[in-house]
């Protein structure tokens, strides 16, 4: 899946939400928009379409497997935001 990683704290320009086909893209479920400091990819939703990468204005959005190592965490960020371990 596709992961949103530090530079989406405090921008949450929500672009890639509105891009999204399958609503993976939440600011906390429910959609609370206001209540966290960025957006997060729901990794089973996510279907790797790639459309959420380029309209993303601080190039926060990365497919996992091309996350820079400095924010490699941010793949388990996302995913414990919809699955708690
Ligand atoms: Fe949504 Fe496609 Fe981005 Fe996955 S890659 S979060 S399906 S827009």
């Amino acid at each position: 899946p596709y992961v949103i990683t530090e530079p989406c704290i405090g921008h949450k320009d929500a672009s890639c939400h509105d891009v999204c086909p399958v609503d993976a893209i939440q600011p906390a479920p429910g959609g609370d928009f206001d209540k966290y400091d960025q957006l997060y990819i729901d990794p089973v939703a996510c279907i790797d379409c790639g459309a959420c990468e380029p309209v993303c204005p601080v190039e926060a959005i990365f497919f996992d497997a091309d996350v820079p190592e400095e924010w490699q965490s941010w793949v388990a960020v996302n995913k414990n935001f919809f699955d708690p371990a």
